[in-house]
């Protein structure tokens, strides 16, 4: 299958070196390195996971259409991919024939300053857009999500939340314009893609409708500090009470929890609880806020560290915050075997509901286990 559609490929191109270097079928030594690359769940790197007759990578926007029509020509089916993070793997795996368009050279961000917008191609990673936001300006920000690694190409097409969502909403909600190949390999802006296809794109994931090459976004404002707590207390009594306040906080404070297995120093199996937040504001104000809505917490001054937003985005992702070069880096480090699943939460979990989940945190098979909530509420509540 993969000579064909290579046949197709060099018909197509005129100049096929141009593409050639581009371009990875089985054959090739770097084939499997360049497919793996992007792949953030080892679930889908074993030998049983079907594996694509060819994986492109193209560099320039006119390379893509010929890679559709050639996989449309033989029956190929495309999937498309930018950062890789899929849950299930659906850009990169298939269980019929298929070929990879990967958006990783699509990683430019140009930041305006003046009118608080940027470009961000499709394959540029969230981190790489906030790296760009902050050497640019300390008070522009964008709201995304957390991991730095993960690809705007699926993060943005498929909503897109972090730690601004509630004063400022989903990255979608912010998305202004973008470029996409249809299935034809025409190449479409806002205005000819038309409004329909652009409220499906944005939200409805990406893939269904074509190749996304780049968002436009409105950044937004933030103040000059943010802050954060950790806590480990109380747990089931705190997080059930969070569930019924968090949702209607000022929304510039992002209060959201996790909670995971711990060992205690003695040997105990325990639940650890963090509740971790951001507040777009000072500490006065924050301080006020929680004495009011939830006085369980005991939140205190010396719970709470100013810093800059990009601050607060290393913090999150577990980096020191006085370098923003980790931001750059697309290559995820700790990389393993999960399973992930988001659902949303219509009512709140009651109390025993949450000490029927703390048993099967117990179960031996569970030692990595974690489970996050994050309120919504804000711009979306
Ligand atoms: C470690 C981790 C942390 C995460 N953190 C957050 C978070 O904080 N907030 C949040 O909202 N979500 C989060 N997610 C979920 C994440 O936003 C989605 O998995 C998202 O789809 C990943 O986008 P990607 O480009 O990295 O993935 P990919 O696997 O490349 O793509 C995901 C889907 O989008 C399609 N797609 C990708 N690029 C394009 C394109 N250019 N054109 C058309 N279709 C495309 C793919 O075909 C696939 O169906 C996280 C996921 C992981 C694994």
């Amino acid at each position: 299958m993969s000579m064909v559609f290579l046949e197709c490929l060099k018909e197509e191109f005129h100049n096929y070196s141009s593409i050639s270097s581009l371009v990875y079928t089985p054959i090739n030594f770097s084939y499997q390195s360049v497919l793996n690359f992007s792949i953030r769940n080892l679930r889908f790197t074993s030998n049983s996971t079907p594996k694509t007759a060819s994986d492109n990578n193209p560099k320039y926007e006119h390379q893509i259409s010929p890679i559709i029509y050639c996989a449309k020509q033989n029956q190929l089916q495309i999937r498309t991919r930018s950062g890789g993070n899929d849950f299930e793997g659906r850009s990169y795996v298939s269980e019929v024939p298929f070929v990879i368009i990967d958006l990783l050279n699509f990683s430019e961000v140009k930041v305006d300053v003046q009118q608080k917008t940027a470009w961000v191609g499709a394959g540029a990673t969230i981190g790489m857009l906030y790296y760009n936001i902050a050497i640019k300006s300390p008070r522009l920000a964008f709201p995304a999500g957390f991991t730095p690694t993960v690809g705007v190409g699926g993060h943005f097409s498929g909503g897109g939340w972090g730690v601004l969502v509630r004063k400022y909403g989903l990255s979608v909600d912010n998305v202004i314009d973008a470029r996409i190949v249809d299935a034809n390999g025409k190449i479409h802006d806002r205005i000819s893609m038309g409004e329909d296809l652009f409220w499906a794109i944005t939200g409805g994931g990406g893939s269904s409708f074509g190749v996304i090459l780049a968002w436009k976004v409105r950044l937004v404002d933030v103040p000059g500090s943010t802050i954060y707590r950790d806590l480990e207390q109380n747990a089931t009594q705190l997080i059930h009470r969070w569930q019924y306040v968090a949702p209607s906080f000022d929304e510039d404070l992002f209060l959201r929890v996790f909670f995971k297995r711990n060992t205690t120093w003695d040997g105990r199996m325990t639940i650890s609880v963090a509740f971790n937040s951001v507040f777009l504001g000072g500490i006065d104000r924050l301080l006020a806020i929680m004495q009011e809505k939830f006085p369980e917490l005991g939140l205190v001054r010396e719970d709470c560290t100013e810093m800059s937003w990009i601050q607060s985005i290393l913090y999150n992702s577990g980096f020191p915050i006085n370098s923003l070069e980790p931001l750059l880096d697309r290559v995820q480090h700790d990389v393993g075997y999960y399973k992930g699943k988001s659902d949303f939460m219509q009512e709140p979990i009651p109390i025993i509901g949450f000490e029927g989940m703390w048993r099967l945190f117990y179960e031996p098979e569970a030692e990595e286990a974690a489970f996050f909530t994050t309120p919504y509420g804000g711009k979306n509540g």
